[in-house]
């Protein structure tokens, strides 16, 4: 068997066993080898050593892996670390390392670019090619916790779906990667460590309540108005209405007990007035929700500038008048182009 071997950490653990077992070796290898994978981030049959020599080339007889690799590392001022990876088909995205006083986040991508077409987002004017495997998320994961040792004598701490792509959009393996990722039979992180960013398509918020995930869900809505979330967000416009949304997100809160974060961005001239505000007070009032302010990240070519800090303020009175819990993200590594919406392969120009 040559070209064509299956990267094997697309075998789930039954799939394994029933390998072992058409090739005359016991059960219990299969479980060995699992761990190997998701549990000690092994990225060759060599590292498996309570495995025999012959067990060994069986699987390098049958299997690979596509392993990624960091085509380019920066680094910014601020500690952020933005890597350019090159998937095994030369395909490339980014993931960032973000480390503050007591955590290091890890901003991961789930797509190859990304299908959505977001006004303010670099990573739209990139077509979506194609989804990331399962292992292709899981490693981008890998490899920052190893930064994170190395630059910072830390191990990673959280996880964030807010790299490139839509993560709903990848739904079964964006959900494999963080089974792989929480499992404490893989690199055993508990999912409340883990936020999934997406622009809110409610059926697959329902499927996620159904599904029974524990991690957090963070959503995009930058507007509570229909008309003005149309123009910051097309795609996610045609996808959903904000009253189905709004609904999508009562029956998560209904089945997961979890509240949602908004995450938000005030531009200047856009959604900088009160009308704004409560708006999107109102729309808070479905469920118990956080509201996140972003600060706008400039994208080349981009029509918007951030809202004076008058409007962040008034925007924070307004929430908190109505017990909302709000924060304002600052932004980190905007000097290599690695915040919120800009990534975007430039380093790789
Ligand atoms: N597709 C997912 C995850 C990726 S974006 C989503 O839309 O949620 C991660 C966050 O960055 C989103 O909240 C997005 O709206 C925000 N964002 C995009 N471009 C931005 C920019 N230029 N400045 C600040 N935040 C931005």
């Amino acid at each position: 068997m040559t070209d064509n071997k299956r990267d094997i950490r697309g075998l789930s653990q039954e799939a394994l066993i029933q390998f072992f077992e058409e090739n005359g070796e016991k059960a219990f290898r299969a479980k060995q080898v699992y761990q190997w994978l998701w549990q000690k981030s092994a990225q060759s049959f060599d590292e498996m050593t309570n495995l025999s020599k012959s067990t060994r080339a069986l699987l390098d007889d049958h299997f690979v892996f596509n392993l990624l690799q960091v085509d380019l590392m920066q680094r910014s001022v601020d500690g952020t670390i933005k890597n350019a990876v090159k998937l095994h088909d030369g395909a490339l995205v980014e993931s960032v390392l973000i480390p503050t006083e007591k955590r290091i986040t890890a901003c991961v991508s789930s797509q190859v670019g990304c299908s959505l077409d977001c006004t303010f987002c670099a990573t739209a004017a990139l077509k979506r090619m194609r989804n990331l495997s399962p292992d292709e998320i899981y490693d981008q994961v890998v490899v920052i916790d190893k930064q994170g040792k190395e630059y910072f004598g830390r191990p990673l701490t959280n996880i964030v779906f807010m790299g490139m792509g839509e993560p709903l959009l990848n739904y079964q393996n964006v959900l494999s990667a963080i089974d792989k990722i929480t499992d404490p039979k893989g690199l055993g992180l508990s999912p409340r460590r883990i936020t999934l960013s997406t622009i809110g398509v409610p059926k697959l918020i329902k499927k996620m309540a159904d599904d029974e995930v524990r991690f957090n869900l963070a959503i995009s809505l930058h507007s509570a108005i229909e008309e003005k979330r149309a123009k910051l967000m097309p795609l996610a416009h045609k996808t959903t209405t904000l009253a189905d949304l709004r609904e999508s997100l009562q029956y998560w809160y209904a089945k997961t007990g979890k509240n949602v974060t908004f995450e938000y961005v005030i531009w200047k001239g856009i959604n900088d007035q009160e009308s704004d505000a409560k708006a999107l007070a109102k729309f808070c009032g479905a469920i118990p929700t956080k509201v996140n302010i972003i600060q706008y990240n400039p994208i080349d070519n981009g029509p918007y500038t951030q809202a004076p800090q008058e409007a962040v303020d008034m925007y924070k009175r307004i929430l908190e008048n109505k017990g909302i819990i709000t924060t304002i993200r600052h932004s980190r590594g905007q000097d290599i182009d690695a915040a919120c919406g800009q990534l975007a392969n430039k380093g790789e120009e």
